[in-house]
């Protein structure tokens, strides 16, 4: 299957922070893919910038570099490097100062689509916002994109979505969430408005309960200062894992836009019950192993900070009343993998006998490493022997279907930065769903610390605290077990 590539229009994107890994790894690789692929048309510029002393050269052998590193070889041609490379330069600027705006004016034209990625620490949205403004580089047409975390609670959500307001409105503003840029999230919503097949059985009538399991292998590592103040909850659940709730819950949307998708994911955010004390495990790892242990790794020692999560959530509303969400996400476990797994009820009455009875379909959403769905059916065995029945996945793996290597298929980052040029905000978080979201998260957090408690341990390799386990076992559930 050969994917249809449309070029966007000419742009300047210019990326705060363009010197700092997220850049490196991810946004610069992703341009080059894009451009590779032939989205990016002729005049199309890309202007990084930061506070280190660099000229157009070094930023070029910078980038040149990131891309060895990070594409895959297979992409690596070395002519479209060298001109897709043409269209980098570098200006110095510190957010915060004086140097280098007129230099950012100078580069940036007014009569292409401009965009302004803020790849840099979230105390730095706030005055780039500002700074963009006051300069006068900023225009009522212009786009900016902020990377999260988007605050670390209501209140600060609120003060920033205040501070942007005063400079962009709602539609120049994109909050990104590379979850939402996945191929597989996105398929989820063509899953379920593409097909009659689904939608009729989406409810809790139909469906048993619902899982969403976003597992790492990694620890903490280097951001143990910044992990420390945030947790798995604010890092992973307030953002990608109620985005990806959302998505699975939200009634249709009238049509395929930007506002009709957020309206309807808004609702399911207000529609969220209360979690209470008894419907979710925190976990913090703590094991000998290679000396991978949480508190080495976080800035306090005697940290109470989660490392993992498990939570089971209510959506009141007339299609999933009595359906539970099963939510877990959590590092230095067994294996790097997500999925979001629907699993219906088995059916009422088997007429194969008693033996034959729990025969439930699963669809499996998988979203990482390989994007793919499955659904589990039941046939008959194949052979003699009477009717015995067994359960076979019907599967479908992306990078199967779309290219020989999986390679073709574009990675989040570059899926939505081509929408900002495009100016399309679907896969894009609103400021009412952000501050949705914390009004939601904030008192859980609050009611764990005011009781000051402390995070089950687990050994790093597993997959998680015993106690998450018992969640699911004491609704006679269980986690699926997910691979790599
Ligand atoms: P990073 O590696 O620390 O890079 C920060 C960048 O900001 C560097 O280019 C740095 O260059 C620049 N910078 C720092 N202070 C500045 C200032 N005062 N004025 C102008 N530029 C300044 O951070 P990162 O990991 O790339 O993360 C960037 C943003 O993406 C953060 O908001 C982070 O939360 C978010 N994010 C990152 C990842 C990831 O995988 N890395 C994933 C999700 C979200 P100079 O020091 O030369 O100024």
């Amino acid at each position: 299957m050969v994917s249809r590539v449309i070029p966007v229009d000419p742009f300047d994107l210019v990326i705060f922070g363009g010197t700092g890994d997220l850049a490196r790894r991810k946004i610069l690789p992703g341009l080059y893919r894009r451009f590779l692929a032939g989205q990016m048309p002729e005049d199309a510029r890309i202007i990084a910038a930061a506070r280190s002393d660099m000229d157009d050269a070094g930023y070029r052998a910078m980038i040149g570099e990131a891309i060895a590193e990070f594409v895959a070889k297979s992409k690596q041609d070395k002519s479209a490097i060298k001109k897709f490379l043409e269209r980098l330069s570098y200006v110095a600027i510190d957010a915060t100062g004086e140097g280098g705006w007129d230099a950012l004016k100078a580069a940036t034209r007014k009569d292409v689509t401009q965009a302004f990625y803020f790849s840099v620490a979230p105390s730095l949205f706030g005055p780039l916002a500002e700074r963009l403004h006051e300069k006068g580089i900023a225009c009522e047409t212009c786009r900016i994109v902020v990377e999260k975390p988007f605050g670390r609670d209501l209140a600060s959500a609120k003060a920033l979505n205040a501070t942007l307001a005063q400079h962009f409105h709602e539609g120049q503003i994109y909050r990104i969430d590379h979850y939402l840029g996945k191929e597989t999230v996105q398929n989820l919503m063509a899953v379920r408005f593409g097909n009659m097949l689904f939608e009729p059985l989406w409810n809790a009538q139909y469906v048993d309960h619902i899982q969403i399991t976003v597992a790492e292998t990694v620890g903490v590592g280097g951001r143990g200062s910044y992990y420390d103040k945030s947790g798995a909850m604010r890092d992973m659940v307030q953002n990608h894992l109620m985005q990806l709730l959302c998505l699975i819950a939200m009634e249709p949307p009238s049509q395929f836009d930007p506002d009709a998708v957020r309206d309807e994911k808004l609702k399911v955010i207000r529609a969220l019950d209360p979690v209470e004390p008894d419907e979710f495990v925190r976990g913090q790892y703590e094991g000998d192993k290679d000396g991978q242990s949480y508190k080495a790794d976080a800035e306090d020692a005697q940290s109470l900070t989660e490392s993992f999560i498990a939570l089971r959530l209510h959506i009141s509303n007339w299609r999933w009343k009595g359906t539970p969400f099963y939510l877990r996400t959590g590092k230095r476990l067994k294996a790097r993998a997500s999925e979001i797994a629907v699993i219906f009820k088995d059916p009422p009455h088997s007429i194969f006998g008693p033996q034959e009875a729990r025969r439930g379909n699963i669809l499996a959403i998988k979203l990482q490493p390989n994007e793919g769905m499955t659904l589990r059916v039941t046939i008959k065995e194949p052979g003699p022997g009477g009717m015995r029945l067994v359960e076979v996945p019907l599967d479908m793996s992306f990078a199967d279907a779309l290219g020989p290597d999986g390679s073709d298929i574009p990675d989040a980052y570059e899926r939505l930065i081509m929408d900002v040029i495009r100016g399309n905000q679907t896969l894009f978080m609103r400021g009412d769903e952000v501050e949705a979201a914390w009004a939601w998260t904030d008192p859980v957090i609050a009611g764990w610390e005011e009781r000051g408690e402390r995070p089950y341990p687990y050994e790093p390799g597993s997959t998680g605290p015993e106690e998450a386990q018992i969640l699911m076992h004491r609704d006679g559930r269980r986690w699926r077990e997910v691979k790599e």
